[in-house]
């Protein structure tokens, strides 16, 4: 199935760019300049020799033989959880801090919520020697303290968001603001597959490497590249994006994302954005957004900060709508459980995000020559806290 982004940045219905005038020239000279830039062989060069020697890829595909007996099925993970600060995203961190020097921006600015993108930005800023500037929403910093200081570490500056309900989406206006007043010498790197066109398919593209490496290492150990199912967890997409992208055409791959249903999907504390939510607007793109009928942004909630978001990435919208990928919710309690038995199974303690993952497995049925690869977005340290809190292990 066609999942190609158009001229305009729609996937399907979703996407575009809907943003304030002010933002006209960043989002333009983005747009114009991001395609030739990341398809210069010099580029590509430097984004591969990073993501090997820096970050540590090709990630493992590893083979695991306990979980692939309890559910009857030949069961892959992908390793994100081996890269270097412990997940995905810093994919994507190394793929714009390159861009942005290209485009000749000294600054950068991000947003975070649980710190997990502020630590990977902050981390390319140093490896650069750019100045960092890092909004995070005051109650976010007060919850997510090791993040803050990790980043002080780096270098960066941490920027409490003081409005608002002082979390995510008020460290991004603020953000946001931020770049409206310096547009000629800042990039705003974005964390997820979400935001105005190009960021969502520019984010993507950095988190392709998953895919391309998937295929190449199950070639080498099945003799085919193809497994009939590749499951992620999906906030606001960018490693399931990643982990997707290069089976969007193979239509024999079964695609599952798996959201956060929280406390369950009808208790009004759940992040389970294709469950509960409707067409909107949210972070300058067309999407799947959780809102009120009179369309306010419902507060989401789950147990794992890089879940809890009140969309998702406008191609998950549009890989829903037309039925490409298999959305599941799962629950904290699924979730946590699901991050128990990976740990006690094959001696992998996952971030809870992924965990998320790993539960969709109890809902899913398998032939047993079947092959399935889960994105193993990312590992359990910064989540210690909330295991610890949990308890019954
Ligand atoms: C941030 C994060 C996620 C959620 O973000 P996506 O953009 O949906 O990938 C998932 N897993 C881990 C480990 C994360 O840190």
């Amino acid at each position: 199935m066609n999942v190609k982004v158009d001229e305009r940045g729609y996937y399907g219905k979703f996407g575009g760019a809907f943003i304030p005038e002010m933002l006209y020239p960043n989002i333009e000279e983005l747009r114009e300049n991001y395609e030739a830039i990341t398809a210069d062989e010099a580029f590509k060069t430097q984004f591969d020799q990073l993501l090997k020697d820096f970050v540590g890829r090709p990630t493992p595909l590893y083979l695991a033989e306990r979980l692939s007996e309890k559910y009857g099925v030949k069961l892959y993970l992908k390793r994100e959880d081996l890269c270097h600060t412990g997940a995905h995203k810093i994919n994507n961190t190394i793929g714009q801090i390159l861009l942005a020097q290209r485009l000749g921006k000294q600054k950068i600015i991000a947003e975070t919520g649980a710190g997990q993108h502020g630590v990977a930005t902050a981390t390319v800023c140093a490896l650069m020697g750019v100045e960092c500037i890092i909004y995070m929403g005051a109650l976010d910093m007060e919850r997510q303290r090791p993040n803050v200081e990790r980043m002080r570490i780096l270098g960066a500056e941490v920027r409490a968001a003081e409005s608002g309900s002082k979390t995510l989406k008020d460290a991004t206006n603020e953000a946001m603001r931020h770049w409206i007043n310096h547009p000629t010498d800042t990039h705003y790197i974005i964390g997820s597959v979400v935001g105005p066109h190009p960021y969502p398919e520019m984010v993507a593209r950095f988190q392709s490497v998953i895919s391309a490496e998937m295929k190449e290492q199950l070639l080498e150990k099945e003799g085919k590249t193809n497994p009939d199912y590749v499951i992620a967890c999906v906030g606001g997409g960018s490693n399931a994006a990643g982990a997707f992208y290069h089976y969007y055409e193979e239509n024999a791959v079964q695609l599952v994302a798996v959201e956060a249903a929280g406390l369950g999907n009808h208790t009004g504390k759940s992040a389970a954005t294709t469950t509960l939510g409707k067409p909107g607007v949210l972070h300058g793109s067309k999407t799947l957004l959780m809102q009120t009928p009179d369309g306010q942004v419902t507060e989401p909630y789950s147990i794992s900060a890089g879940l809890d978001y009140p969309g998702i990435g406008p191609v998950h919208a549009h890989l829903h709508d037309t039925g490409r990928a298999t959305f599941y919710s799962v629950t904290d309690e699924e979730a946590m459980k699901a991050g128990i038995e990976l740990s006690r199974m094959e001696g992998i303690i996952p971030a809870i995000e992924t965990a998320h993952a790993f539960a969709a497995l109890k809902q899913m049925s398998f032939q047993p020559e079947q092959i399935a690869i889960i994105n193993l977005s990312g590992r359990g340290d910064k989540d210690l806290e909330t295991y610890i809190k949990w308890g019954k292990y």
